[in-house]
């Protein structure tokens, strides 16, 4: 993972990965979840139904969704007994073929995200704060693509959305894994429309936006944009939306950020995170809302 995104060609396509609906647990129709997506100005939906026995392992077709402005990538929310807490696995696996079989007699969400990765899948560890999901959970995923560091849905049912904890300490012990903001929106409260992902691909091609996610292309946000990072030497240039304030943060306690009104760019010094170290950006505007940026190995 590197800066790749803000070079590479393309250009960013605004889409939510982690989303329900009357095929599982959520309360509207898939056609009136993906209204409400194309309303609010996003390019591409991934429905994620709960894999679960009762609702029928729905692998839910939002093929007949897609136009040429608005894309969908086919997945669900995969489950499997237990994690350390005692809860059943949340992952959201993107890119699921049809025919992934349900969970055998006795399969773990190892295996589970063994199988769903070797067809290709985007897997992403869902929601770790809200389910007091560990580390070293986290870490028995070594097929897992991202952590889920912004959900939605948890930030106003339980106040527990963010996903950084778990991401960070991971990243400190070794693991190199992206970073994704989602809705998990079940529409039963005023859980949609406000965490996403931007993903750098050169049209809005399901197979072109899965590939991007899975080579972590994107950055995630929930209202500013972030236009341009690029290292030069000991510093990085941030360039974005009008900001309050842009942070450079990376392992241990070292941080550089840079304060005003209305920044759109910020040259910040790489000096404390080590020349092997990984840094992110974090852009906050006015209102209080961020953009995350994807850690970025030097
Ligand atoms: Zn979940
Ligand atoms: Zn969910």
């Amino acid at each position: 993972m590197s800066t790749a995104p803000f070079q590479r060609k393309g250009r960013f396509w605004r889409g939510n990965l982690h989303t329900h609906s009357t095929r599982s647990d959520g309360r509207l129709p898939p056609e009136a979840v993906a209204d409400f997506y194309k309303g609010a100005g996003y390019d591409f939906l991934a429905l994620t139904d709960h894999f679960w026995e009762h609702c029928g392992y729905p692998i839910t077709d939002t093929r007949p969704l897609r136009t040429k402005q608005f894309a969908t990538l086919i997945g669900a929310e995969i489950h499997a007994p237990l994690t350390s807490k005692g809860h059943d696995w949340h992952i959201v696996a993107l890119g699921l073929p049809f025919d992934y079989a349900p969970p055998g007699d006795g399969e773990t969400m190892q295996s589970m995200c063994r199988r769903a990765a070797a067809a290709g899948a985007f897997i992403g560890v869902a929601h770790p704060q809200w389910y007091g999901l560990t580390v070293e959970d986290a870490l028995s995923i070594p097929e897992a693509h991202a952590v889920e560091i912004y959900n939605h849905g948890c930030a106003v049912e339980s106040g527990r959305g963010d996903g950084w904890v778990v991401h960070d300490e991971a990243l400190a012990r070794g693991a190199r894994l992206g970073a994704y903001a989602a809705d998990d929106a079940h529409f039963g409260t005023p859980d949609a429309g406000d965490g996403w992902v931007m993903v750098k691909a050169e049209a809005l091609e399901p197979e072109l936006l899965l590939e991007a996610l899975k080579r972590g292309d994107y950055y995630s946000s929930q209202g500013p944009q972030i236009h341009d990072i690029a290292v030069s030497g000991d510093e990085v240039v941030v360039a974005c939306s009008p900001a309050s304030w842009v942070v450079a943060v990376g392992a241990g306690v070292g941080t550089r950020c840079a304060h005003g009104q209305d920044l759109t760019r910020a040259t910040l010094p790489l000096d404390c995170f080590g020349e092997d170290g990984y840094f992110r950006i974090t852009v906050t505007d006015d209102k209080g809302r961020q953009a995350w940026s994807n850690p970025i190995w030097r």
